[in-house]
């Protein structure tokens, strides 16, 4: 008896439904997710590591501060020492190690930063103190052993956990590694990907638009969005709606890219050539998303191993970036090996009435904190899948359920946040 795997047993009319089926948002994620695999690990010198994924976890290598170290200008003296003024035996400045010891009676100036000299257990501070001569006049009653000294390892102890891999390698995670002279940094290789516009209407900038005719939107929104999560764009271009040219491409792409993506061609018109091309060049994993806008957006894998990710993106530029946003962003962090995949998933507020949707529909708003801390979101307008205009100021993607009725104002739905929310509104004075 044999086995039969459920792929066997279908038909190609079933398969072309399966592809077809509506797939929830959370699902076809899932399925791009299980096939984004990380990328390779390469080693970068550090001023080359900003911004980029660490691959794997820092240990501290050294103590910080590496010796005890004055955090004030003053004088370094033996805290238990009654004497009223003391002589001032030489001066400590930070970079140096002077060869002075101090005793009771005796005092060093320090700066802050430098080394504790040999003898002293405290820092009294400038303010505090009064020259006099070769004497210095200490005005503080009590002076405590440890005051105003940062010990070996108060920062960092050699041996604990710095950064875990995963970390996105900003300001403070840099300065963290140059402290330590942790160069070259492992990082995960950027991903290359490539961005094809399709579509015999599509005219490059600088060029004029003829009879039905539009200018290229969509390659330049995708090549900096892509570039904004630290992919290396390593080809784009457009192509027209022409079988053989837009093959030639497909296959040169999936040849030197990690990702491909495409935008127009995937819909029903018999000039919809990307979708057809996906299904010869590649497996295609899924065809359409129960989502509004982005309901035509394909999804396939190629390359030796399956390892290479074809995105065929709908046209339409809000679309495009929604499908971008959903799909494509967590599947390049997650390339990347990034411990944070997703952007934060919030519920907020409505501000307004919207209306009822039949497919889940994700708008674009603004979302702000009220005086009281509640979220509260706005649509940006006019939510047509054309209307790119409605994609500029949104800081959130408010996912709306479908349902029948309208939304009310004062009703919660949630959002997934592409900035940060901003601040109560301002009235101006
Ligand atoms: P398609 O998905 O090819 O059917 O295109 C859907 C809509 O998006 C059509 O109105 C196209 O003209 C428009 N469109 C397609 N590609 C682009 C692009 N790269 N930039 C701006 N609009 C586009
Ligand atoms: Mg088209």
């Amino acid at each position: 008896m044999s086995i039969q795997q459920p792929h066997e047993a279908m038909t190609d009319t079933d398969q072309e439904r399966e592809l077809d089926r509506l797939r929830l948002p959370e699902e076809a994620r899932a399925v791009v997710l299980a096939r984004a695999r990380p990328l390779p690990i390469e080693r970068v010198p550090l001023p080359e590591a900003g911004w980029r994924v660490l691959a794997e976890g820092l240990v501290a290598t050294e103590d910080h501060p590496p010796f005890a170290a004055a955090t004030m200008d003053g004088f370094a003296v033996v805290a238990n020492d009654a004497s009223p003024w003391r002589e001032v035996i030489g001066a400590q400045m930070a970079g140096y190690v002077t060869d002075v010891e101090v005793t009771a009676g005796t005092a060093v100036r320090i700066t802050t930063g430098a080394p504790l000299p040999r003898g002293a257990d405290a820092v009294v501070r400038v303010e505090a103190t009064e020259p006099a001569e070769d004497h210095v006049i200490i005005h503080q009653e009590v002076v405590t052993s440890g005051e105003n000294i940062r010990p070996v390892g108060a920062d960092l102890r050699r041996g604990e956990r710095l950064l875990a891999a995963g970390t996105v390698l900003g300001p403070a995670e840099l300065g963290l590694i140059a402290g330590l002279g942790l160069t070259p940094v492992p990082v995960r290789r950027r991903a290359r990907v490539s961005v094809l516009s399709t579509g015999d209407e599509l005219v490059e900038p600088g060029q004029p638009v003829g009879p039905g005719q539009i200018r290229d939107s969509n390659r330049f929104s995708l090549v900096v969005a892509l570039q904004r999560e630290g992919a290396e764009v390593v080809w784009s271009g457009k192509a027209p709606d022409e079988r053989a040219a837009l093959r030639r491409l497909l296959v040169e792409r999936i040849a030197a890219s990690d990702v491909v993506v495409t935008s127009g061609g995937v819909s029903m018109g018999e000039l919809d050539l990307v979708k057809a091309l996906l299904g010869e060049l590649a497996t295609v994993h899924f065809r359409r998303v129960f989502m509004k806008p982005g309901k035509p957006l394909n999804f396939a894998t190629a390359g030796p191993d399956g390892g290479v990710l074809l995105f065929g993106l709908p046209g339409n530029p809000v679309s495009a970036l929604v499908s971008f946003e959903l799909f494509i962003r967590p599947a390049l962090t997650s390339m990347a090996g990034r411990a944070d995949i997703d952007r934060p998933f919030v519920p907020v507020t409505l501000a307004h009435d919207t209306p009822p949707t039949d497919r889940i529909e994700y708008q674009r708003a603004t979302v702000r904190a009220d005086p009281d801390g509640r979220l509260v979101a706005r649509t940006t307008g006019g939510q047509a899948s054309s209307r790119l205009a409605s994609f500029v100021g949104a800081n959130a993607l408010l996912v709306i359920p479908p349902r029948a009725e309208p939304y009310r104002a004062g009703e919660r739905v949630d959002a997934l946040l592409l900035a940060p929310p901003l601040g109560p509104e301002q009235t101006p004075a």
